[in-house]
């Protein structure tokens, strides 16, 4: 097959993690006869220091023509203190909104090698495999108003969801969980906002349509208690925008680290495929990035936005491979173990690729 990904390195660890998927991806294409073009395009804090938007319109047209987006990070920290249409990742809410990506997909699991636990015992890990389901482009994120007081020294956000927004992303987490182990659990805050509410009320109703899908719903703040305390315990967890951010990091750090967990932006047009980490300017620059979560997001790409499941497989399976082989990036490496490089751990993949 032939199709057109359009690659949004973006700041800081970004164009270092989209490289290493970039080489993945020419080899996996190449061992299965299909032709993927890869076009480049600023994004973030790389398209306003060239004088352009967070999103130029050149990069939202490449993004709409091509069959899927591979985006590397934004944020830069001398972009945050600016005004929001010159923020890095103003850039990125407008790109999630003009692809109509409602649905974000982050599976978050043990991979093989890894199951002896990073901060939490082995036998908390023991079978943690989860996907969060995360609404995208509503609330608070984008909720009106927003803004300051005249005096500057209030402000506010606005947390607002419509019935049809949460209908449609409890479908997506019920339509995944029938392909897993059946369980949905709902993150909310019922017992204070009336968003939440209103939240609970309509994945209840959706869940009736899904007799054989188990609902539970569960308050936030129990819920990242939960998440460490019996991850394995989740199978589906659907969240709202701003409580699955912040629960997905979480998530991170208990599989390992943040810099394994990849995502899928899905509903709309295309696909948008970004791992869940941001630019991570601490250690941007310095080859030490960990690349799995970008190429795990190149392998979610493959799936869902150009039905190559075979081709994904064999990605993940080679990362499992080199994990479960010892390899590590330095945000893994346990007691002084010795690390790789970012392009060492991509070339350990590709090789491991090259040899399946
Ligand atoms: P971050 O995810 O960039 O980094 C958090 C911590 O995790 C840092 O210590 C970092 O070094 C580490 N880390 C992240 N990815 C890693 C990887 N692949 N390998 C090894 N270590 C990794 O979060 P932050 O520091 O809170 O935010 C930095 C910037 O990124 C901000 O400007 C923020 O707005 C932006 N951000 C962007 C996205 C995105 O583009 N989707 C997501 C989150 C944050």
């Amino acid at each position: 097959m032939h199709a057109t990904i359009a690659l949004l390195p973006g700041d800081g660890i970004g164009p270092e993690v989209i490289d290493a998927a970039a080489d993945v991806l020419r080899v996996v294409a190449t061992r299965h006869g299909h032709t993927l073009a890869l076009t480049r395009s600023r994004f973030g804090a790389a398209a306003l220091r060239a004088g352009d938007p967070p999103l130029p319109p050149a990069t939202l047209d490449a993004c709409l023509a091509a069959d899927a987006v591979l985006l590397g990070a934004v944020g830069d920290p001398a972009f945050s203190e600016g005004p929001r249409e010159r923020r890095p990742e103003t850039g990125l809410l407008e790109l999630r909104t003009a692809l109509g990506v409602y649905a974000n997909l982050r599976p978050a699991r043990v991979w093989p090698g890894l199951e002896d636990g990073g901060s939490l015992r082995a036998d908390t890990l023991r079978g943690v495999d989860m996907l969060i389901v995360r609404e995208l482009i509503g609330g608070i994120y984008f909720g009106e108003p927003r803004g300051r007081t005249a005096d500057r020294r209030e402000a506010f956000d606005t947390m607002r969801y419509s019935a049809h927004e949460v209908e449609r992303i409890a479908v997506a987490a019920f339509e995944s969980a029938r392909g897993r182990r059946k369980l949905v659990t709902s993150v909310d805050k019922a017992n204070v906002l009336e968003s939440s509410r209103l939240w609970r009320e309509v994945v209840t109703e959706v869940g009736t349509r899904y007799p054989d899908v188990r609902l539970e719903h569960q308050l936030v703040d129990s819920c990242a208690m939960r998440l460490v305390s019996d991850p394995g315990s989740f199978d589906v967890m659907l969240a709202g925008n701003l409580f699955g951010d912040i629960l997905s990091d979480e998530a991170g750090a208990v599989v390992g680290s943040l810099g394994l967990l990849p995502s899928a932006s899905v509903g709309g047009k295309g696909g948008l495929f970004e791992p869940v980490h941001g630019s991570a300017p601490d250690i941007a620059g310095q080859n030490v990035a960990n690349p799995v979560g970008t190429i795990a997001s190149a392998a979610m790409l493959l799936r869902h936005a150009l039905g190559l499941s075979d081709a994904a497989d064999e990605i993940e399976s080679a990362i499992g491979a080199v994990l479960d082989a010892g390899c590590r990036t330095a945000d893994l490496a346990r007691n002084g173990e010795p690390s790789l490089s970012c392009t060492e751990m991509t070339r350990a993949i590709v090789e491991r690729l090259g040899s399946g």
